[in-house]
């Protein structure tokens, strides 16, 4: 899912110079022109077609090997690089002999028996005809094969070998110059390279080893004839080269041990090492194998070498001091920027869709929790750290990590925000969830009628969305990565989630209660009703009573109204403790709840007395209690009014007996000690953990409530003095009513 490098890469290179023809390509790339203009080094190392080339140069990292050919015009020096590499650098041909290699022209090698990735850049020659004396594009264009390459190669003629004063020695002592001024700034690395001495046209007469030991000389010579630089005066010749030589026969006169010999010497370029027993003194690399050490190596990695080339060629150009610690500190800052860009693009093309919906979905204030979010973004974040790290960590380890860091920091911030916009969501919609699952469990639960319990509905709910959470959080959380540790969401998740619980076991509560005192009421309603239709009945209970005591199921009406009240709200009190206790309700919670199912029995007690009192109620009551006592005889049997009977008598008997229960029924009084019952300690102290809201819809209470103004025995009043005497002048004239009717009977029954 590494995204490619996109092929635009290094494109700018491409408009610095001129796309090369066709043509122009098979002959390698101008790197350099004769201008001294730098054009283009991207091309060979860069493909631009969409599909990578498998030799493409530019992802191998370090695993790639740069030569550059010096030496006089006209020495071969195309031809054998193009029989060496099987490039295709333009050889002068035999009948114009003029100069054909303008600038620096750089080639891959094209040989398939050699190591991968071998570039050779073929430079111009020097003290041909064209160019005339101009040091000084050889000194610059030294300092830059210098500053890049690995091997240089030098090719001399066997004639102009011990020629101290020959052209190539003038080159050779720039080479050691310009390489004393380069690496004067590059003193922990100071890189080494191989000079490696290539004689044409070797006759064979003068063995190699001769010739060998000639050029050391001559090479020592100069090396001692050149000023250095302070601080450099002791520096050895050995500290900065190593030497390897090799011999050619004539091209033209000996065609085939040409050839030969140059396949021999390619079998050379390959990976070597160091052997330190046969080192041989002023540094000739006693070649155990490979010309390619790793310690030549200029360490610049293949994606980055064109960026890093026009550095070094600017630098160059503008006579300015080549610094390169500074070209490849400014090289990585440039390809870290770039690797990070394009690693950012991927994680564009990644998680900005998911940044979309979210804020979409906030935008519309409907919360949306992203499936694998967290498996995303891990692998995301991964990806891009270490794609950026593959790339980037070629370079200058102090840039790298500080842009690597840089690069975190953005994904991070990006990341962050999704992340914590996941969670706002999964903790809306796990709370509403939550919420949701344990109504509609509660709500099914009454519906069906069958007893659910609250506090494993609130137990097994909370522990799904907990775990729902939970899960969110750990797939969110990346190892060592320490803003993904939301651990404290969770915790609040959690105490949000019990807040709701406590809310909800609250609204429970008020059902229950609701349920409770709706049973107390009609438990009242019976029972009360009971008593009061006893009243009815003048006799009530058993047995024939004396004649004018009052009826001891008229004296006691209230004690046992209270008793049974009192029954009624224990068993309503035992009813709401067990209930509430198995929904885990608080001590405090449940002491709020009785005190104020107390109450509410009250005064659905007042209530119901009430109901009993009003005026055609208790009326009829009486007129009942009356007509009782006056109709029928003690024995129960109905009076056939005759005109001898004291009516009168037995009337006013009745109407008294009757008359004595208004002042009984107008307050509420025990029989036993003829005071109102105690009712504040019934209904108790406010307990501590009351709340506003647990007193709004409670009715005062006399006598409880001081500040209501109200006395127990206001409270206790069941009929005003007014109304007494109006129930007691109706009554009168309703018993006046009864008693005519029995003495228009008792005449009429003579008359009959
Ligand atoms: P460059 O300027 O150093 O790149 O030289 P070229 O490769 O263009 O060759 C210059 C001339 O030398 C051409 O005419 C070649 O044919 C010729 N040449 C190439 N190799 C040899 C060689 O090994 N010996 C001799 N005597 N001539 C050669
Ligand atoms: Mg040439």
């Amino acid at each position: 899912m590494h995204p490619e490098p996109s092929p635009k890469m290094n494109g700018h290179f491409a408009a610095v110079g001129d796309a090369p023809t066709k043509a122009q390509y098979e002959h390698g790339v101008q790197v350099i022109d004769e201008d001294k203009e730098f054009k283009c080094a991207a091309r060979l190392l860069r493909s631009r077609r969409r599909r990578r080339r498998p030799t493409d140069v530019a992802d191998a990292g370090f695993n790639y090997h740069l030569i550059s050919v010096f030496g006089s015009q006209s020495t071969g020096k195309s031809t054998l690089l193009n029989h060496l590499f099987g490039t295709a650098f333009n050889v002068m041909s035999e009948t114009e002999r003029r100069q054909t290699t303008k600038g620096i022209w750089m080639s891959q090698n094209k040989t398939a028996s050699m190591t991968d990735n071998i570039l050779v850049m073929d430079v111009e020659g020097t003290d041909g005809r064209e160019r005339g004396e101009d040091q000084d594009f050889e000194r610059k264009s030294a300092l830059f094969a210098l500053a890049t390459s690995e091997v240089l190669i030098v090719n001399i003629w066997e004639h102009q070998v011990g020629l101290y004063q020959g052209a190539n020695m003038g080159l050779l002592k720039t080479v050691f110059e310009v390489n004393l001024q380069l690496f004067l700034k590059d003193r922990q690395s100071t890189p080494r390279s191989l000079l490696f001495f290539v004689i044409r046209d070797h006759i064979g007469t003068t063995p190699l080893a001769n010739l060998r030991n000639t050029l050391i000389q001559d090479l020592t010579k100069i090396w001692s004839s050149i000023s250095k630089p302070q601080g450099l005066e002791n520096a050895r010749i050995e500290d900065y080269f190593d030497f390897a030589f090799a011999a050619l026969p004539h091209k033209v006169l000996q065609p085939d041990k040409f050839t030969d010999e140059v396949k021999k010497l390619g079998k050379r370029f390959v990976p070597g090492s160091r052997n330190s027993k046969t080192q041989l003194e002023h540094g000739e690399q006693e070649l155990d194998g490979g010309v390619f050490l790793a310690e030549y190596h200029r360490r610049i990695p293949a994606d980055g070498f064109s960026v890093y080339a026009e550095g070094v060629w600017d630098q160059i150009v503008n006579n300015k001091d080549l610094d390169l610690p500074t070209q490849q500190e400014l090289l990585a800052q440039f390809r870290c920027d770039e690797i990070s860009r394009e690693v950012l693009i991927s994680f564009d093309a990644a998680i900005g869709p998911l940044e979309e919906q979210q804020a979409e979905a906030s935008r519309i204030g409907k919360p949306l929790v992203l499936a694998d979010l967290g498996g995303t973004g891990k692998q995301t974040r991964g990806k891009c750290v270490k794609a950026f790290e593959t790339q980037a960590s070629r370079y200058h380890k102090a840039v790298y990590a500080r842009k690597r860091t840089e690069l975190e920091g953005k994904i991070d911030q990006r990341l962050k925000a999704l992340y914590q916009g996941q969670l706002t969501a999964a903790h809306k919609s796990g709370v509403s969830s939550f919420s949701d699952a344990v109504s509609g469990a509660v709500k099914t639960g009454q519906k069906s009628g069958a007893a659910y319990e609250f506090a494993d509905i609130v137990a097994t709910e909370k522990k799904k969305c907990l775990d729902q959470f939970k899960t969110e959080v750990q797939n969110l959380a990346i190892s060592d990565v320490a803003w993904t540790n939301f651990d404290p969401q969770l915790a609040l998740f959690e105490k949000e989630l019990d807040e709701v619980s406590a809310r909800l076991r609250k609204e429970e509560m008020r059902r229950l209660a609701t349920r409770v005192e709706r049973w107390v009421k009609s438990r009242l309603g019976d029972a009360v009703g009971l008593e009061f239709n006893k009243l009815g009945s003048g006799r009530g209970g058993s047995g024939a009573p004396e004649e004018g005591e009052k009826l001891p199921m008229e004296k006691d009406l209230w004690d046992r109204i209270w008793k049974v009240f009192i029954s009624i709200v224990k068993e309503a009190e035992n009813r709401f403790t067990d209930r509430a206790r198995s929904f885990e309700a608080s001590e405090a919670e449940v002491e709020v709840g009785l005190w104020r199912l107390r109450r509410k029995s009250w005064v659905a007690l007042r209530e119901k007395v009430d109901e009993e009192v009003m005026e055609g109620n208790i009326l009829l009551k009486l007129r009942e209690n009356f007509e009782d006592k006056f109709r029928y005889d003690d024995a129960g049997v109905p009076r056939i009014w005759r005109p001898a009977d004291d009516i009168e008598g037995i009337y006013t008997r009745a109407r008294e007996s009757t008359l004595t229960l208004i002042p009984l029924l107008s307050r509420f009084r025990l029989s036993t000690t003829y005071a109102p019952p105690d009712l504040p300690t019934f209904i108790g102290h406010q307990p501590a953990g009351v709340e506003p809201e647990d007193e709004d819809d409670l009715t005062p209470i006399g006598g409880i409530d001081e500040e209501d103004g109200k006395s127990l025995e206001e409270e206790m009043t069941v009929l005003s003095e007014s109304k007494r005497q109006d129930l007691v002048v109706r009554f009168k004239k309703m018993a006046d009513g009864v008693y005519v009717e029995a003495k228009r009977s008792a005449i009429g029954g003579i008359t009959q």
